[in-house]
C-alpha cells in the first residue's frame, strides 16, 4: 500500500461518524477491562517478566528451538512441516486436504496474515470461521480490525444484516445472534472433513500445542474433525509447558480478559478420541532473522497497544494492513513489505501509549521510527 492508498483510507474512516464512536467507546471500554484484568492477577506483571524471558532465551537461536519443538512433537500420525514462505505453507495445506472438503477453523493471525481462508476458497475448499468475531468477518468479506477482537467496530445492526440470511431466521438482539450461530455450527461441526486452529504457544519440551478460547469453538473444532491442522509461527515456542502456559495467561489477561474461558493443550492424538491424525505447520514468512526488527517476535499478541493508540481510537482497522496499528507497523514489515509498513509508518504520532501498555515492554515507537526512517 502507497502512502496515499493508506491515507485515503484513513480519510474514509474519518468521514464515518458513527464507527469513530463506536471505535473510541469500544476500546475505551476494552482499555478498563485489562486495568481490572491485571489488578486481579496480582502476578501478572511477574509473569509477563518470565514469558519475556523465557521467549527471549527461544529466540536467541530460532533454528534450533524449531527442531527442538519438532522433535518433542513428532510421533504416530503427528506430522511436523516447517514452511518458510506463505507459498509453501499453502501447498502443504493443499497437500493435506483437497477440493470439496469442508473444514472447520478457529480464528488464527498466521492464516489472516497470508490470506489462507481465502487461497482455501479459491480452490475449492469450504471453511467456516467458528469464532463469531471471525465467522463476521469472513460473511463481510473484510480483514480483522484487531488481533483478539476482529469484530470490535462492526454494529449489532450491521452484524444482524450479515446473521439472519445464513441461519436463517430472525435475530432480534446479540443473545439470540449468539444462539442462531451456534446452532448454525453445530451441524458443520459433525460432519466437517478438517478442523484448522492456530497456536497461542507451543512448547519444546512436551511438544504440545497451546491455544485458548472464550466460546467454546476451539474444543469442538480441534476434537470432533478426525484431521486436526494447526498452522502457527516460530515465535511461539516457548521452553517448557509451564512457560508455556504462563504465555498463555498472560496473553488473556493483558488482553483484558480476567478469566479466559478455555486453555486447550494438544498432545495427541489417541487411538479413542479426537481426532486420528495431526499436521502442524509452522511459518517462517519473515521472522528468522537478525536486525532490529527481531525485537517485533516478542509480541504475545494481546492487542493492548492497539487499544492504547489514540489513532486506533478513531479509525481502528483502517490504519494497517492485516496487522493494524502500534505493533501492526512492524508486524507489516515482517510478513508483508517494509514499503506498506514505511506508509503506514507516517501516520504514528510518537505519544508513547503503545510502549506504557505492552506486557513485553516493546519500544514501538522506536520500531516505527526506524521503519520510517529506513533505517531498517
Ligand atoms: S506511538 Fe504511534 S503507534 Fe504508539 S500509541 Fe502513539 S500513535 Fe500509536
Ligand atoms: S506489542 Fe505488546 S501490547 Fe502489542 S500486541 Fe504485542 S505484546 Fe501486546
Amino acid at each position: 500500500m502507497s502512502y496515499k492508498q493508506v491515507h485515503r483510507k484513513i480519510l474514509r474512516a474519518l468521514q464515518k461518524e458513527d464507527l469513530r464512536k463506536g471505535s473510541e467507546a469500544a476500546t475505551k471500554d476494552e482499555l478498563k477491562k485489562r486495568r481490572y484484568a491485571i489488578e486481579a492477577h496480582k502476578y501478572s506483571l511477574k509473569w509477563a517478566e518470565d514469558v519475556k524471558n523465557a521467549k527471549s532465551s527461544m529466540l536467541s537461536d530460532i533454528e534450533s528451538s524449531v527442531e527442538k519443538f519438532r522433535e518433542a512433537f513428532e510421533g504416530k500420525n503427528k506430522h511436523f512441516y516447517f514452511a518458510k514462505t506463505p507459498e509453501n505453507l499453502k501447498n502443504i495445506i493443499y497437500s493435506i486436504i483437497k477440493p470439496g472438503d469442508v473444514g472447520v477453523k478457529s480464528k488464527s493471525m498466521v492464516g489472516e496474515e497470508i490470506e489462507l481462508r481465502q487461497f482455501m476458497e479459491g480452490k475449492g475448499i469450504k471453511i467456516y470461521e467458528t469464532d463469531l468475531g471471525e465467522f463476521l468477518i469472513q460473511l463481510a468479506n473484510e480483514k480483522p480490525a484487531h488481533m483478539v477482537t476482529p469484530a470490535v467496530n462492526m454494529s449489532e445492526e450491521r452484524a444482524r444484516e450479515l446473521l439472519e440470511p445464513v441461519v436463517g431466521e430472525k435475530l432480534s438482539d446479540v443473545t439470540s445472534m449468539v444462539l442462531g450461530v451456534r446452532k448454525f455450527m453445530r451441524k458443520i461441526f459433525f460432519s466437517a472433513d478438517f478442523g484448522m486452529v492456530g497456536a497461542n504457544a507451543l512448547s519444546a519440551d512436551t511438544g504440545s500445542v497451546i491455544f485458548i478460547t472464550n466460546e467454546g469453538n476451539g474444543a469442538l473444532t480441534s476434537t470432533l474433525p478426525d484431521k486436526l491442522i494447526v498452522i502457527t509461527s516460530v515465535e511461539k515456542i516457548y521452553p517448557t509447558l509451564l512457560d508455556a502456559i504462563k504465555a498463555v495467561t498472560t496473553q488473556a489477561i493483558f488482553s483484558g480478559f480476567e478469566y479466559t474461558t478455555y486453555v486447550h493443550i494438544i498432545n495427541g492424538p489417541y487411538d479413542l478420541y479426537g481426532p486420528k491424525e495431526i499436521h502442524l505447520i509452522m511459518l517462517d514468512n519473515g521472522r528468522i532473522r537478525e536486525d532490529d526488527l527481531k525485537e517485533t517476535l516478542l509480541c504475545i499478541k494481546c492487542g493492548a497497544c492497539q487499544f492504547a493508540c489514540p489513532v486506533f481510537q478513531v479509525v481502528d482497522g483502517a490504519w494497517g494492513h492485516i496487522y493494524t496499528a502500534a505493533i501492526g507497523v512492524p508486524w507489516t514489515a515482517i510478513t508483508n513489505s517494509k514499503d506498506t509498513a514505511r506508509s503506514l509508518a507516517a501516520f504514528c504520532l510518537e505519544c508513547g501509549k503503545c510502549r506504557e501498555v505492552c506486557p513485553m515492554k516493546i519500544d514501538i515507537p522506536e520500531l516505527i521510527r526506524k521503519i520510517r526512517a529506513k533505517e531498517v
